[in-house]
């Protein structure tokens, strides 16, 4: 009988042919067949013996079903959240818009946090562990994906801070926040797409011809909402930092730019213009 680290080695080696975190992903999945955190099948492999479950598993991979889906959840920022096929999957290049909160904050920390187009909670409940005395309020336009935000609130002990409504962007919203979190679909209608993103939700991923018409929405509803040293961080496509700049900057707000680790302009930074 192989070992675990035998077999996962032999995983990773097939999974590279779907998968661009074979290895990381072969952890993952025997983890989860165990029933326990990768940190702990990596200290404890010697004593461990892979179970039946480990192939079906891997199969599913093979055919292309993201590992997030698979063992239902995803590590982001320092939250372990629960997703299901109804929510984007987190991804760390969104830990980018978390980090220029860190930075405008600095000493100070947010009292009041929007988050719009919430889908898992991520992004606000990242914050919300990240400031323990900040409130948050999370909006969706999909029943099915506030469901998961508010499972997640709640086993994260956050749901005395994070309140959750179904809404169109910040439609009907009154209060104006000092920190707003925004990673909306900003991908192009006819974009070739591989991997992970053929499995999510569509009203996650498609914005109109160029990916730009959330943030055409989204813009105008800014000045209203943010406080004035407030920050919003809003996600955007590598490639999109101009154009999307552009749909700010005509409601009046500045944008600084923030990449992310692999180096791609990631997200913008948004404030209110001086004056
Ligand atoms: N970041 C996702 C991707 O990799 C897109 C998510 C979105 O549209 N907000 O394509």
């Amino acid at each position: 009988m192989a070992g675990v680290a035998d077999r996962l080695r032999a995983a990773a080696a097939v999974l590279g042919e779907v998968s661009g975190t074979p290895g990381l992903d072969a952890e993952l999945l025997l983890a989860h067949a165990l029933g326990i955190s990768r940190n702990e099948l990596l200290l404890r492999q010697r004593d461990l013996a892979v179970p039946a479950a480990f192939d079906g598993l891997i199969e599913r991979r093979l055919a292309g079903e993201p590992v997030a889906y698979i063992t239902g959840s995803r590590d982001f920022w320092t939250i372990s959240l629960r997703v299901t096929p109804d929510v984007l999957i987190p991804r760390p290049d969104s830990e980018t818009l978390i980090e220029a909160a860190v930075e405008h904050f600095g000493d100070r920390a947010p009292e009041t946090i929007l988050d719009l187009g919430t889908g898992s909670g991520a992004l606000l409940l990242a914050a919300l562990d990240q400031w323990p005395g900040a409130r948050g309020l999370g909006v969706d336009i999909s029943p099915a994906a506030l469901a998961v935000a508010r499972d997640n609130a709640g086993r994260l002990g956050l749901a005395d801070r994070a309140a959750f409504r179904i809404g169109d962007w910040a439609e009907g919203i009154g209060e104006r926040f000092d920190l707003i979190l925004v990673n909306p679909p900003y991908i192009a209608r006819d974009a070739p797409l591989s991997g992970d993103v053929l499995h999510e939700p569509e009203g996650a991923l498609f914005a109109g011809a160029q990916g730009l018409d959330d943030y055409r929405r989204i813009a105008p509803q800014l000045p209203r909402l943010l406080r004035p040293d407030g920050l919003a961080a809003v996600e955007i496509g590598y490639d999109q930092r101009e154009e999307v700049g552009a749909i700010f900057a005509a409601e009046g707000l500045e944008a600084g730019v923030r990449r992310d680790l692999a180096g791609h302009d990631r997200c913008l930074a948004v404030r209110p213009s001086p004056g």
